[in-house]
Order: structure tokens, then C-alpha cells, then sequence
């Protein structure tokens, strides 16, 4: 068992706790006994017989909590808590914070600790109740505490309410929390367009940029509501803002920035804004886009040609699967031939490979996240580059 070193050292700790305890007590009172206790050997038995459940139960069941063994407690609830056994937490932490000796300090660790066990039990409302009134109580760890209430919220999906706990985090000259705020509002100004609440989605979309003017998911939602409201061009401005904002989320913007400039014959401009995308970070989102222009305006066999170039500079699945549609269509490869089996190959592949990464913990997958469902990060998530993605 990896924990059994972890226990043993915790239960030394205890015991110097508690004999430096009944120390100070003895001095007081002469008349004290032995500063060790039977049960104290009972419960080392235990632990040398490897059952290490059962010498906690005997240690914490006979061992006194003093000033001086409340962090070891603490140490050993979340001990539990790691490895899964939240009830038996609570329990040590509860019985922590029925002892009338606690500082208040102490009791205020003992409440984070219990919150965080509640969280990890799934019992939120309780996390929530705590947390709520040790901040209107403790101004050291009210910090803590409102990071932990964040925790809650996101998981709910309070975004009001997270918005709320970030402010005033933010207030407090935290940088860090600028670039989240931004995702919160999003959220917000998502649930209101999905719901058709246009003014208020523009409100909260308004002051995502206010948070972090490179929002580029504040972006993408500006563009399709833009779109939605049939104002293209305004679409087409928020969504090619994106290139200046973060060039990795480029791939996102491109279906509704094709979509928006169809609906807009007479307006020209994509490809300029292609061909300035493809100098600065050519990807395959922009150069199967740059293909599908060229394919409309002059035809497949020139759109063949632009392609063959990009994928000998830069070849992905992609891009080749590309190729071999244009050839179908100019008749150059019927169903019957190997490239159609080719094709087949290159289909399957990319259906089969992720999309999307996480730069802070690996995660991969075919949708994308603006929090991580890996490592709960916020725009850590974007298109995978390479061969089979981007
Ligand atoms: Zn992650």
C-alpha cells in the first residue's frame, strides 16, 4: 500500500503531538501518568500488522486533539479525502470542529478543509453554505474561499454567480482572474443568445472584451450574432479580429466567415484576408478555404494547382483528401480507382483522430471546450496542428 509510509508518519506526528501536549499539561499537573496511552500501542500493532484502517480508527478514537495536533488532524483528513474515503474526512474534520479548545483560526482551517470535503462528496449546497459565511467571517482566508466558492459555481454553471466571486477576486489586484471573467461573461452572453435575449448577450459579450479585448470566443459569439441579425459585414469584422486576437482559433471562424461573405455576393475581401492569414500561420482550415474560393471563382483545375503547392510546403489529411475530391470532379479518378480506395483511407483516419488539445494537460478530443473537462483550465483547449489536424 503507496499510503502506509504516508500513515506512519502521520501517526508519529501525532504522537509527538500529543506527547508534547500531555507535556505541557504534565508540567502544569504532576499527577499525569504516562504521557502514552495503551491504545497508542494497540494502534501501532495495527499498523505493523499492515491494517492500517483500523489503527487510525484506535488512534484517532484515543489520542486527545490539542493546539498542537490540529494540522496533523487536518494532514490525515485529507489524507482520506485523496484516497476517496470522503465520509471518514468529514467525520475527522467534523469531530476537529467540535472541539470548544480550536482557535479561531484553526476552526477557520477546519471549515475550508470540511468544504472541500463536502465538494469532493458532490455536496455542494453544504460547500457552498460554509464557505459563504466564512468569508463574511475571516478576512485571512477569505482569499481561499472565494477560489473554492469559483470552483462551485463553474461547476454548477452559476455564471452570474461566478462573475460575481471573480470581480471582487479581481478587485483584490488579481491579474490572473481577467482572462477567466472574460469566459464567464461568455458564457453568460451564450445562455442569452440562446435564448434570444440579443440585448443582454451584446451586454455581457461587451463586457468579455472590457475583461480581455482578445476574447476570442467574445469574437465568435459577436460574429454569429452579427450573422444571425443579417448584419454580414459586421460578422465578417468580428470574426477576422480573431487573427489579431489568438491565430490558433482561426479554424473556428472560417465556416460562418464563408457563410457571411456568401451572403454578401457583391463583397470581396476573403481572399485577401486568406492570403494574409496563410502568410502568417498557414493552417489547413485557412488552405482547404483559400481552395474552396479558388474553386468557385476559377475553377477546379486552378484550385487543384493551389493546393498541390500548400500540400508539398505542408502536407495534412486534410488537404489531401481535398485533392482527391478535386480530381473526382474533374474526372481524373473515378469511383472505381485506388484513389477512391485512398480516399476512403484518409476519411477514416481523420475520423478517427482528435481534434482539439489541451496545452496544460493533454486532453484530446473531436469538440472543443473553453474549460478543459481535463484539467478545468479555461482556453487551454485549441486545434491540434500537424499532419492529421490543423
Ligand atoms: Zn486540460
Amino acid at each position: 500500500m503507496p499510503d502506509i509510509l504516508l500513515l506512519i508518519l502521520l501517526v508519529v506526528a501525532i504522537l509527538i503531538g500529543y506527547v508534547l501536549g500531555r507535556y505541557s499539561v504534565k508540567r502544569a499537573d504532576r499527577h499525569e501518568s504516562s504521557p502514552v496511552s495503551k491504545d497508542y500501542f494497540v494502534g501501532l500493532n495495527y499498523l505493523l500488522n499492515e491494517q492500517p484502517d483500523e489503527a487510525i480508527e484506535t488512534f484517532i478514537g484515543a489520542l486527545d486533539i490539542n493546539s498542537d495536533t490540529v494540522d496533523t488532524y487536518l494532514a490525515l483528513g485529507s489524507l482520506f479525502c485523496k484516497r476517496g474515503e470522503v465520509e471518514r474526512s468529514i467525520r475527522v474534520h467534523q469531530d476537529l470542529l467540535a472541539r470548544p479548545s480550536l482557535t479561531t483560526a484553526q476552526s477557520i482551517k477546519v471549515q475550508l478543509a470540511l468544504a472541500k470535503d463536502y465538494m469532493t462528496a458532490g455536496l455542494l449546497d453544504r460547500a457552498e453554505a460554509m464557505l459563504t459565511d466564512l468569508i463574511g467571517h475571516s478576512h485571512e482566508f477569505k482569499e481561499e474561499a472565494l477560489q473554492l466558492l469559483l470552483k462551485i459555481y463553474e461547476q454548477e454553471k452559476e455564471w452570474q454567480k461566478a462573475i460575481d466571486v471573480a470581480e471582487s477576486l479581481r478587485r483584490n489586484q488579481d491579474f490572473s482572474y481577467y482572462k477567466t471573467l472574460a469566459f464567464y461573461y461568455c458564457e453568460q452572453a451564450e445562455g442569452y443568445l440562446n435564448s434570444n435575449d440579443r440585448v443582454s448577450a451584446r451586454r455581457y459579450i461587451k463586457s468579455a472584451f472590457g475583461r480581455d479585448k482578445n476574447c476570442v470566443r467574445a469574437s465568435l459569439l459577436l460574429g454569429r450574432m452579427e450573422y444571425e441579425e443579417g448584419g454580414y459585414r459586421d460578422a465578417v469584422r468580428a470574426l477576422e479580429r480573431i487573427a489579431k486576437q489568438d491565430i490558433r482559433y482561426i479554424p473556428l471562424s472560417i465556416p460562418l466567415l464563408e457563410r457571411s461573405y456568401n451572403n454578401m455576393p457583391n463583397f470581396k475581401g476573403l481572399g485577401a484576408y486568406l492570403a494574409k492569414c496563410l502568410n502568417e500561420k498557414p493552417g489547413s482550415a485557412v488552405i482547404l478555404a483559400m481552395t474552396r474560393l479558388l474553386e468557385a471563382d476559377r475553377g477546379e483545375q486552378y484550385a487543384i494547382g493551389f493546393l498541390t503547392e500548400q500540400l508539398c510546403k505542408r502536407p495534412t489529411l486534410s488537404g489531401l483528401n481535398k485533392l482527391i475530391e478535386l480530381q473526382q470532379l474533374l474526372g481524373r479518378a473515378d469511383k472505381e480507382d485506388s484513389f477512391h480506395l485512398f480516399q476512403e483511407l484518409t476519411k477514416k483516419m481523420l475520423a478517427l483522430k482528435p481534434v482539439f488539445t489541451c496545452s496544460s494537460c493533454g486532453f484530446t478530443s473531436k469538440e472543443m471546450y473553453w474549460q478543459c473537462p481535463g484539467c478545468r483550465e479555461w482556453g487551454t483547449v485549441a486545434p491540434i496542428e500537424g499532419i492529421e489536424g490543423e
